[in-house]
């Protein structure tokens, strides 16, 4: 694998849930240190997407390679090992541990690597205050950075960031997303799904935009006009 090669790439990827398709023939790649914005209305597949790129969606067709190799059929807590973490939408964290508990499971289920609790403790240094809290007595924006963090623990190439802003104040969401440069200044990439557009389009390097499971454009964000990009999110 050459440096040029993708760290990530996604080939004709199709996604069902029964007979409803969600991925309809999919491909992007990812560069490494690359921060990817997918942008798309509800329902365009975006949660499918990250999902089945970690091995969640079970009904697929169509081939995902990391590094170069073909990691399609590796099973879930593989993937993991392999360098893809999900932060899931609704961050989904244990509620009986405690902050600290949480952080130190992505550690046990990743990889060796350079991230630890001292480095998560450094990009969000509430959670060392909040260290042996319960989970759930933690705000909103707290439990997010946890969510983060618990996927940086597993020391992965990829970090995938399913609406890592909903539900969140203006003013936590904002300092989460002034956060997210040091993530891939650490040379880690980023697949971000967020329902911002805006916000979405100033954090990322490029864009995919979804309509029905396929891509309707992907470019730089500062290569479309507004209309363009409008056009493609609501398929007119
Ligand atoms: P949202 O912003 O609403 O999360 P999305 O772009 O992430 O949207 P997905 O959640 O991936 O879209 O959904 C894509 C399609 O698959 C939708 O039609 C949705 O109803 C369907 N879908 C998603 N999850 C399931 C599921 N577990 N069972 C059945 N259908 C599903």
């Amino acid at each position: 694998m050459s440096l040029s090669d993708p760290l990530l790439s996604v080939e004709n990827l199709s996604a069902f849930y029964g007979d409803a398709q969600a991925l309809a023939g999919l491909s992007l790649t990812l560069a490494r240190g690359e921060m990817l914005a997918l942008i798309g209305a509800n329902g365009a597949g975006k949660s499918t997407l990250l999902r089945s790129i970690v091995g969640l969606v079970p009904n697929r067709k169509g081939a995902i390679r990391l590094r170069g190799a073909d990691i399609t059929n590796v099973p879930a807590f593989g993937i993991v090992a392999q360098g893809i973490a999900l932060v899931p939408e609704g961050r989904r964290l244990f509620p009986s541990l405690s902050v600290e508990e949480n952080l130190l499971l992505g550690g046990k289920v990743g990889r060796p690597g350079d991230w630890n609790l001292n480095m998560v403790y450094d990009l969000f240094p509430i959670l060392q205050e909040k260290r042996r809290a319960p989970s759930t007595s933690l705000s909103g924006g707290q439990q997010q950075m946890v969510a983060i963090g618990r996927g940086l623990m597993s020391n992965p190439d990829v970090l995938l960031l399913d609406e890592v802003s909903l539900g969140l104040a203006p003013v936590v969401i904002k300092d989460i997303y002034q956060l997210l440069p040091r993530i891939t200044d650490n040379g880690l990439s980023v697949i971000l799904v967020e329902q911002d557009v805006n916000r979405a389009l100033g954090a990322a390097d490029r864009f995919i935009c979804m309509l029905e499971g396929r891509v309707s454009l992907e470019g730089r964000p500062d290569a479309f006009s507004r209309e363009q990009i409008t056009n493609a999110y609501f398929g007119t």
